[in-house]
């Protein structure tokens, strides 16, 4: 029933449409005609005003032929990290490419592609199916903002699959809780030539602290990485100001917290060894942060209906699913925060965010097949 020549020339036609974060509107209006035709009620949400975006959420309705069935959401985003604009996909027999000078898109065109399909073969074969809905989110690729502003209490579905990730054959049922910080060190302006005694250089308690923190892979649940450090440019001042950048990620919260607190205590002790001594006062350095979590950590236990949903519906199909933990979050963390139990499955995307990602075909195609097994299955049910 799925056909995976119209799948291909699906994915083409998302592929070629420009959608960075923010400007994912030439990829809404496809994706709302396709909808339309298909005979779905849709609603673009007010997301897009909230985040300075030229497009909301895109929020699907399927009729169902049996009603008496649990509602379903699926769901897939819009936007694309940079380089991302007019990308020239390359058709290879098993795969599709990108030319090599922007990423594909694969991430995450496939999973909108496979949604389409899945309710196109739906509509053409009148396969027996509950409730569906759909969230084509935007701006996921920048903290899940688009799955953060949809309104999941004016959805049905208590469980979803969301389509974000490399192979068909895993099923992502854990993934981490992310904090972002921002550290700003406070030192103390002077002559770097004349008077350096009398300042407190704010990159150097920067560097104590950076070199003293837990960075990089922690332990197998918990990663950390610091990508900027900002200060004043003149060399021959003692920089007065040293601004960090970083995140930290876990699978486990409790441990989460304890790293953030451990980052923080090195910014604290850092600060505290450095002073200078003016006019009999003694100055220290400061420290002044910024920190939230991005985003919640899920945990689906392999047992729950929407995972074994997946995984029957794989075996019936002669595929085996193992089901995993990735160290990044998608818009299934936002939903399992708000009470919708939420798997991310495989979509046959490869390299992601990388100007060498592409396609791996096969796996695209058997993507779509699970899913609309799942559809089928849980209407059978
Ligand atoms: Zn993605």
């Amino acid at each position: 029933m799925i056909r995976r020549d119209r799948m291909v020339d699906t994915v083409l036609d998302l592929i070629r449409l420009d959608s960075h974060s923010r400007e994912e509107r030439l990829v809404a209006d496809y994706l709302i005609s396709a909808l339309r035709a298909l005979g779905c009620d849709v609603v673009v949400d007010d997301a897009g005003r909230e985040v300075g975006g030229n497009a909301g959420n895109v929020i699907a309705r399927v009729k169902p032929s049996r009603s008496d069935a649990p509602s379903l959401l699926l769901s897939a985003h819009m936007d694309v990290v940079p380089p991302g604009e007019g990308v020239n996909p390359i058709v290879e027999p098993a795969r599709i490419r990108s030319d090599g000078t922007t990423i594909l898109g694969g991430d995450d065109k496939t999973g909108l592609a496979v949604i389409l399909e899945t309710l196109t073969a739906v509509s053409e074969h009148d396969v027996p199916h509950g409730p569906i809905e759909v969230v084509f989110s935007i701006c996921e690729e920048v903290g899940l903002l688009g799955a953060k502003h949809v309104d999941c209490d004016a959805l049905s579905s208590k469980e979803a699959i969301v389509l974000d990730s490399g192979s068909s054959s895993r099923l992502v049922t854990r993934a981490p809780s992310s904090d972002g910080f921002e550290f700003v060190v406070h030192g103390l302006e002077a002559h770097a030539g004349m008077c350096p005694e009398r300042g407190i250089s704010a990159v150097r308690v920067a560097a104590q602290a950076v070199a003293a923190m837990p960075l990089g892979r922690i332990d197998a649940e918990t990663t950390s990485n610091v990508v900027i450090l900002e200060c004043p440019k003149a060399t021959n001042v003692v920089p007065n100001r040293c601004v960090v950048r970083g995140e930290a990620r876990s699978l486990d919260d409790a441990r989460l917290d304890a790293v953030m607190r451990e980052i923080r205590r090195c910014f604290q002790d850092a600060a505290g060894s450095a002073s200078a001594t003016l006019d009999g006062s003694v100055q220290r350095a400061w420290i002044e942060e910024r920190s939230q979590r991005t985003y919640h950590s899920m945990r689906v236990p392999d047992e729950a209906p929407v995972a074994q949903l997946v995984l029957s519906s794989a075996k019936s199909l002669g595929a085996e699913i193992e089901t995993v933990s990735i160290g990044g979050g998608s818009d299934a963390n936002v939903y399992n925060r708000r009470g919708i139990q939420s798997v991310n499955l495989g979509t046959g995307m490869r390299d992601i965010h990388t100007v060498n990602e592409w396609i791996d075909l096969p796996d695209f195609f058997r993507c779509a097949e699970i899913v609309l097994e799942c559809v089928r299955r849980r209407a059978a049910a």
